[in-house]
C-alpha cells in the first residue's frame, strides 16, 4: 500500500546554517524531496540524505506558471505521490513567507502537517549586531514591517509605527529606503539612528549605520543589495559600532 503524503514546513533561519533548530536538522532528514528557495543556505541540504530529491524553487524556472504555481503544483503532487515533501524557507516560514498558504493548498485533503518554525531575520540578525530590539523607557513594542505591498506601494503600516515608540523593522526596504526614511521623518527626529544589514549572518554580511537624513545615501554609497534589513530607532544607538556625530 502507497504510504501517505506528508508536508513539513521549515524555517531555515536567517542565513547562518548553524542558526537552525535542532527539530529543523532531524525533519529534514525526514523529506523525501526538499522544495527550497533562495535565502536557504545551501549547507542545509546536507542534513538530508543523498538520494533525496532537492529542488531549488527559488527563480521562476518555467515560463507558463508563475512561481508559486510551480512550487504549489510540486507540494500538490509530490504528496498526491505519498512522499514527505520538505518545505524549507528563510526565516520563520509564518513571517513574509507564505508559509500559511503553502499549508492551506493540502489541508483540506487531510494531509498531515507539520511546522518547524525558524529564526526570523528580523529579530535574530538585530540581535547578532547587538541591537536590543526592546529596551526599558525607549520603546514599548518593535514592529516587523513590510516596506512594500502587493501592489507596489509603500506600507501603509510604515506611517502608524512611526508615530509609536516602536523599533521598526523593515523587511524589503532597501529599495525604497529614502521614501521610508523621509515618511519616518515626518514623525521622529531626522537623527534617529538607522542600521541597514545586508546578508545578515553570513559571511560577507556589511552593516551600514546612519541617521535618517543620512542613511539612504550611505546605503547607495557602499552599493547595498537585498535582501537587506532596515531597523529604525533609538535601540540602534547602542550597536557597538554606532558614533554620535
Ligand atoms: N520569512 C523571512 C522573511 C522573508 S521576506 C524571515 O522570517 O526572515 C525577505 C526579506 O527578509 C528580505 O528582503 C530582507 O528584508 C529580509 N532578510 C531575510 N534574510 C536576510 C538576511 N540574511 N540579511 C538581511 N535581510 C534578510
Amino acid at each position: 500500500m502507497q504510504k501517505n503524503g506528508k508536508l513539513i514546513l521549515i524555517g531555515a533561519g536567517p542565513g547562518d546554517p548553524e542558526l537552525v533548530t535542532y527539530k529543523a536538522v532531524r525533519k529534514l532528514a525526514e523529506a523525501d524531496v526538499i522544495l527550497y528557495d533562495a535565502l536557504v543556505h545551501p549547507d542545509l541540504l546536507n542534513h538530508a540524505g543523498d538520494d533525496v530529491e532537492k529542488i531549488f524553487v527559488g527563480k521562476r524556472a518555467r515560463q507558463h506558471l508563475t512561481r508559486q504555481e510551480m512550487i504549489n503544483r510540486l507540494i500538490v503532487d509530490r504528496i498526491g505521490e505519498g512522499q514527505c515533501v520538505v518545505r524549507l524557507k528563510g526565516g520563520d516560514p509564518f513571517i513574509f513567507g507564505r508559509g500559511y498558504e503553502e499549508i492551506a493548498l493540502v489541508r483540506d485533503s487531510g494531509t498531515e502537517i507539520e511546522v518547524v518554525p525558524g529564526l526570523s531575520s528580523s529579530t535574530s540578525l538585530t540581535a547578532l549586531q547587538q541591537i536590543p530590539l526592546t529596551l526599558r523607557d525607549l520603546n514599548e513594542s518593535f514592529w516587523v514591517v513590510t516596506a512594500i505591498t502587493r501592489d507596489g506601494t509603500l506600507s501603509g503600516d510604515l506611517r502608524f509605527a512611526a508615530q509609536s515608540t516602536a523599533t521598526m523593522v523593515v523587511l524589503m526596504g532597501l529599495r525604497r529606503l529614502d521614501e521610508i526614511a523621509q515618511l519616518v521623518c515626518q514623525y521622529r527626529s531626522p537623527e534617529t539612528p538607522v542600521a541597514v544589514i545586508e546578508n545578515g549572518s553570513l559571511p560577507d554580511e556589511r552593516v551600514v549605520l546612519g541617521t535618517l537624513t543620512d542613511i539612504a545615501q550611505k546605503t547607495i554609497e557602499e552599493a547595498l543589495q537585498p535582501p537587506a534589513l532596515v531597523v529604525i530607532g533609538e535601540v540602534v544607538r547602542f550597536h557597538p559600532h554606532f558614533e554620535v556625530s
